[in-house]
């Protein structure tokens, strides 16, 4: 098997060992945004519309629900903190994309992609215009996005108008660039627990209340939405929880958490940062199956995540998965390959967060209980954007109205559920090795992810 530019040009064990030394293990993000405490639901309520879930899906949820009827009563119920999950611990990528990328949705809505492209650009744009309007402080810059080739079968991946390695390092200067494509329009950066907690806030503002420490343990007829210590008689019911485990039976085996690791450096020094160039602060993807993702923040940091990307038998979520030395050290040697020029930086912070990954790589929509109940759920790691579409799908289920978006295919059909433990763990582990040796194989898939392909299951970042 082949090697990759990251094991030809491995960073020094010294250098690994002192950028991670002083790290904390905790998400840079909420650290530097933390959020009000809000209460605990104590008690017997009533509103027209309940959310389960304070993540991005909840929250644009709440916020549209109000903007499109001022009248109702909008109850938001979080199990923990507002924004502590996937939402105040991704990358902050924002894209247009609905589908996971135009290839996975044209491999499966062939005739719907352009309309399914054109939403998700609009999306992108009222994203924009909704943080200008309510003056939301999140460090939204339309940066646009890089792609580069860092193995030499990538390039060809790279399409028509590609760059050429010394095109691509006049943008990013990284000795690992054979190659990169640029997407100016496609791509906002966002500080992501800023986004949560400002978008919390304008629910407030409009008067939506939110409650934490508040996990809904049933939602039974009525509907009637219980907590520990409270209940809400709700008209309709917004389940916006992610990879955690499902209210509803038929939706346990069709999302599983996959974890994925970063690492936030100290602010970059001016001279640092006039090595690598970067003006244009584009987020930059490299083009494997196991893919790294790293970008600035506003005070030039570097954010550099990806690559592992971890299942564990039994499909939950929880903090001790987070503390996985080897994956961080195989992140600080990979970010070193890639700007040489940083030897000697410290990351300041290194987290994970689950993957809320469904069979088809992107949300899917349904409703339950006669109507009254709707779901959003499965963005496989690009739900930045995505969710703002997915909670106005939610919305126009619960209203009972035939839209653009509910006509689509993509919304009406459900994806393949995952097996049931152990298969889960054979098939998505199986699945993670192959990727992994095609990466080492100048792409070349093998029978089972040639397999996969053919059944609509396989992922090709
Ligand atoms: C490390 C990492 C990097 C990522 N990078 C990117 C990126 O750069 N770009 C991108 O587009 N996407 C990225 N993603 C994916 C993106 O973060 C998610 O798709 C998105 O945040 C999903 O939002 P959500 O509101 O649906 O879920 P979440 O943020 O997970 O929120 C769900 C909420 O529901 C609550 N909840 C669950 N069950 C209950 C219950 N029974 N009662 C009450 N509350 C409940 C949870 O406590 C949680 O707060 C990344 C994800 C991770 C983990």
């Amino acid at each position: 098997m082949g090697t990759t530019v990251f094991e030809r040009h491995p960073a020094s064990a010294s250098s690994i060992a002192a950028m991670l030394g002083g790290s904390a293990l905790s998400p840079f993000w909420t650290d530097d945004a933390p959020g009000p405490e809000r209460p605990a639901l104590a008690g017997s309520h009533r509103a027209d519309l309940v959310i389960v879930g304070g993540g991005y899906s909840g929250l644009w949820t709440a916020i549209m629900a109000k903007e499109r009827d001022p009248g109702l009563s909008v109850t938001v119920l979080e199990a923990r903190r507002v924004g502590w999950a996937a939402s105040g611990r991704n990358g902050g990528f924002c894209e247009a994309s609905l589908t996971h990328g135009r290839e996975n949705g044209e491999s499966r809505w062939p005739e719907e992609i352009d309309e399914l492209d054109r939403l998700g650009m609009e999306n992108l744009d009222q994203i924009g215009e909704t943080v200008a309007r309510y003056g939301m402080d999140v460090d939204w810059q339309r940066t646009g996005a890089l792609a580069v080739a860092v193995e030499p079968h990538q390039v060809e991946w790279l399409g028509e108008d590609a760059l050429d390695a010394e095109a691509t390092r006049a943008l990013v200067n990284s000795p690992t660039y054979l190659g990169g494509a640029l997407s100016e329009d496609d791509t906002a950066l966002v500080h992501p627990a800023k986004l949560a907690r400002e978008l919390a806030r304008v629910a407030e503002d409009l008067g939506v209340q939110i409650f934490e420490a508040s996990p809904v343990t049933s939602l039974e007829d009525g509907p009637l939405v219980r907590t520990r210590d409270g209940v809400v008689r709700a008209g309709k019911v917004a389940l916006a929880t992610n990879v955690f485990p499902s209210l509803l039976k038929r939706n346990s085996l069709m999302t599983v958490p996959v974890y994925d690791y970063s690492l936030m450096t100290e602010p970059l020094t001016d001279a640092q940062l006039a090595q690598i160039g970067w003006e244009g602060r584009q987020g930059v993807a490299d083009m494997a199956n196991q893919f790294h993702y790293y970008r600035l923040t506003a005070d030039n940091r570097l954010l550099f995540g990806g690559y592992d990307a971890i299942y564990h038998a039994g499909g939950r979520v929880r903090a001790k998965y987070q503390d996985r030395r080897e994956s961080y050290e195989k992140l600080a040697s990979h970010l070193l390959t890639t700007f040489p020029q940083l030897d000697g930086i410290r990351a300041t912070h290194r987290w994970a967060g689950a993957i809320d990954t469904s069979t088809r790589f992107c949300a899917f929509w349904g409703t339950a209980r006669g109507g009254d109940v709707a779901y959003s759920l499965g963005f496989t790691g690009l739900g930045v954007g995505a969710t703002r579409f997915g909670a106005n799908v939610m919305l126009d289920l619960l209203a009972g109205e035939e839209t653009e978006r509910t006509r689509l295919r993509m919304v009406r059909e459900r994806p393949l559920p995952f097996p049931p433990e152990p298969l889960a763990s054979l098939g998505i582990n199986a699945t993670r090795w192959s990727l992994d040796r095609a990466d080492h194989r100048e792409g070349r898939r093998n029978l089972l992810l040639r397999g996969l392909d053919a059944v609509g299951l396989g992922f090709d970042s």
